[in-house]
């Protein structure tokens, strides 16, 4: 079943039993608290807060996530995309558990002839809240799934909360066995890998408090309006129903995968680490895409930074793969063909979206050309003296005289098995930003300019800073 089969059918299903579609919030969340959007309900926190009164009591939408904190499981899990789809149901103090329950288990059940999803029941496990009898009951007296294939996890999987205070509660998941190809058997609370979740049900019934009671926090009691908010990853039921291994095999990435191994001439599937970078370039330039689409423009600072880092990285492991000229327009242009059925904005947007890749690509090009050879010597010569790590002011030579954020050290030191002093680093960034506080300061009392000053000095080579700077902590 294509994806975009996949997305009709959710959005159908839930019309069907009363629920408004919601078309997709931009990724760049109308939300201070949060860079981008990473979840389907983030739209929705005003009326889960209660802030604002919704005009539905049932919703459903199809909603585009990044998730910058999985990033680095990108290619190495089967299971994590930085871009993703999530597919979602809410109630606003309409149906609750149940109800929920009842929907998830008929819409990935039923047979595909009869407009569901058609995974046999058999292979669904589920995972419920510790202390959630009520959920588990539901599970086996309700619907019938036998107790064995019921698992109960804690706080860390299976409980939501936002805000204190705010609302909280339990979730239950609905896991895929994919067989023993993915490893031991033993459910989902041992082996996320052969049991892969791909629903997310989330109870709203408490009102978290600040104190901390049991598991650490204090629950002051029912929610005047208990909620629902679930999550699907389209990507991983489109894995399943696509019966592929991983999320960059899909019918929305494979074609860049297949373009990024023809312009490096690879075959995918020959070698694990060449497949690793061949699905993380696949995801990054998805990601990358789809940040441009919403207007997000490579910078230094919050999501420019998370454009910058993500759309380097692909161009990087292109060229670990063995690229030598510029690729990032061309995989791109297959990206938009992949997407553009689900979005057809980014069709029209294509002129725009191309510039701002082709430019990231050159400033990145010309800031390799100038570290990497610096680097290559730091490491080098940290290897002939026998150390296996790269000195803080290494790192700091190269951030400062050639633009490479420390993240690009990192990865460049661990490909050659070495580690960097981070914490070297970050005091000599740190020195650096008191100094420009101390010269900002001299300079508004009126004592010498230093700016002029500065000009000089770079002129006459006493200074090399080229004006690159990040400001670290605020890049995740
Ligand atoms: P995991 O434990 O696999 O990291 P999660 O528990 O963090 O997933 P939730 O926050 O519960 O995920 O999100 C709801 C659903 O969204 C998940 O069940 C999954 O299907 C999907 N999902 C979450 N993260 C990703 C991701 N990085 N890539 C693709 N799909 C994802
Ligand atoms: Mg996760
Ligand atoms: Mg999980
Ligand atoms: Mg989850």
């Amino acid at each position: 079943m294509e994806s975009a089969e996949i997305r009709r059918r959710w959005l159908r299903f839930f019309e069907e039993r009363g629920h408004s579609v919601v078309p997709s919030a931009s990724l760049v969340a109308d939300d201070p608290t949060l860079l981008l959007v990473n979840a389907g309900m983030v739209p929705f926190k005003p009326y889960f807060l209660g802030e604002v009164k919704p005009q539905f009591s049932r919703a459903t939408s199809v909603q585009k996530c990044v998730r910058t904190l999985d990033i680095e499981e990108v290619g190495k899990t089967t299971r994590h995309g930085s871009f993703f789809q999530m597919c979602g149901n809410f109630s606003f103090g309409d149906y609750f558990k149940e109800g929920a329950i009842k929907f998830a288990w008929e819409l990935l059940t039923t047979p595909v002839a009869d407009g569901g999803y058609g995974l046999e029941k058999e292979k669904l496990w589920i995972t419920v809240y510790k202390d959630d009898d009520e959920a588990e009951q539901i599970w086996r007296d309700v619907i019938g799934v036998p107790a064995e294939r019921i698992q109960r996890l804690g706080m860390k999987d299976n409980f939501w909360s936002m805000g204190v205070p705010g609302p909280c509660g339990p979730c239950s998941e609905i896991n895929y066995d994919r067989g023993p190809a993915y490893g031991e058997e033993g459910g989902p609370a041992v082996n996320g890998e052969r049991y892969l979740e791909i629903w997310n049900l989330v109870f709203m019934q408490y009102e978290r408090g600040h104190g901390d009671g049991k598991d650490g926090f204090e629950i002051l009691g029912d929610l005047p309006s208990k909620n629902i908010d679930t999550g699907l990853g389209l990507e991983r039921l489109a894995a399943i129903l696509q019966g592929v291994d991983n999320l960059f095999e899909i019918d929305t990435s494979r074609m860049i995968l297949d373009r990024a191994a023809e312009l490096t001439g690879h075959s995918y599937g020959a070698d694990h680490r060449s497949d690793v970078s061949l699905r993380v370039v696949t995801d990054h330039i998805r990601t990358a895409l789809m940040l441009i689409g919403d207007g997000v423009t490579p910078g230094n600072e919050g999501r420019g930074y998370v454009l910058r880092r993500i759309l380097r990285r692909a161009i990087r492991n292109m060229r670990l793969l063995g690229a030598t000229g510029v690729v990032a327009k061309d995989l791109t242009d297959v990206a938009i063909k992949a997407m553009a059925p689900q979005y057809p904005e980014l069709e029209s947007d294509r002129k725009r979206i191309e510039t701002v890749v082709v430019g990231e690509e050159a400033a990145f090009l010309q800031t390799l050309k100038a570290g990497t050879s610096l680097l290559d010597a730091a490491v080098t010569e940290t290897k002939q003296a026998g150390g296996a790590v790269l000195s803080g002011d290494q790192a700091f030579k190269l951030h400062d005289t050639y633009g490479f954020p420390i993240d690009l050290t990192l990865e460049m030191a661990e490909e050659q098995g070495l580690q960097v002093d981070e914490s070297g680093f970050r005091r000599l960034m740190q020195e650096q930003r008191d100094r420009a506080k101390a010269d900002a300061k001299a300079k508004k009392m009126g004592h010498a300019d230093v700016a002029a000053y500065r000009e000089v000095a770079d002129k006459s080579g006493a200074s090399k800073f080229t004006g690159y700077t990040l400001t670290e902590g605020e890049a995740t």
